[in-house]
């Protein structure tokens, strides 16, 4: 079932760097995700909650719950001076003045109704993944798209999806002219550990699921 009305609504109103094509599919896989195994749904890089909205919507309608991750100071390319960077985002606080998209973040989903479907770490990534211990229906990597980070976020992340899992990743480019290609060279990764198959593409929005052991 495609997201309600009210959670469309919301998801368009957000910030944030999900386009609505890649968010259907997005939503399409956390509800297979949610309905075909009983664990929650983990995404890295909630930023303003866009594309967490869409996770939440899925785990709502199937009774789990989606964990995001992100520590909320932006990724390189969103920080001042960069070509992603939002000055409404920035702590007004002078003796801070880091970007702080946790605020934006809990307005936008409380206004989408969705707070208690969903859990916020706010922390490093491959620090939340070293204490991590609960099987996951669904792994979703939006975060730092250098090789540091994105390899981190796999290398973090993948060995918690349970079998038969989602491993979603986003800002995948095959050519260095549509864009970076550390999701890409992590999505290569993946697909060549024999561990995962593609189960579907939606522009840059890659879809894999866990078939094989030892990630
Ligand atoms: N999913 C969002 C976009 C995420 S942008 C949407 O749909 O709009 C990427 C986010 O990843 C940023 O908020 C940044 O703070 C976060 N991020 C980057 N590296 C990270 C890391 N190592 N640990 C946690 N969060 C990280
Ligand atoms: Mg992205």
């Amino acid at each position: 079932m495609p997201p309600k009305p009210e959670t469309l609504a919301a998801f368009e109103a957000a910030k944030g760097f999900m386009p609505l094509d890649e968010g259907l599919a997005l939503h399409a896989a956390a509800e297979a995700a949610a309905a075909a195994l009983a664990h929650p749904l983990l995404e890295v890089g909630t930023y303003c909650g866009r594309s967490t909205i869409l996770l939440a919507d899925a785990a709502r309608e199937a009774g789990t719950t989606v964990v995001t991750v992100d520590h909320h100071r932006g990724s390189e390319e969103q920080q001042p001076g960069w070509e992603y960077h939002d000055p409404t985002v920035v702590d007004p606080d002078p003796g801070v003045a880091r970007m702080d998209t946790l605020p934006t973040f809990r307005r936008t989903l409380y206004k989408a109704g969705l707070e208690e479907h969903v859990i916020a770490v706010v922390g490093r990534s491959p620090q939340v993944a070293a204490v991590w211990g609960t099987p996951l229906g669904l792994v979703f990597i939006d975060g730092g798209h250098t090789d540091e980070h994105a390899t981190a976020d796999y290398e973090g992340w993948a060995p918690h999806l349970a079998e038969g899992g989602l491993l979603v990743i986003h800002d995948v480019f095959a050519d260095p002219a549509d864009g970076g290609q550390a999701p890409y060279r992590v999505y290569r990764r993946a697909l060549e550990s024999g561990a995962f198959t593609e189960v579907s593409v939606t522009r840059s929005l890659h879809v894999l699921q866990r078939t094989g052991l030892g990630v």
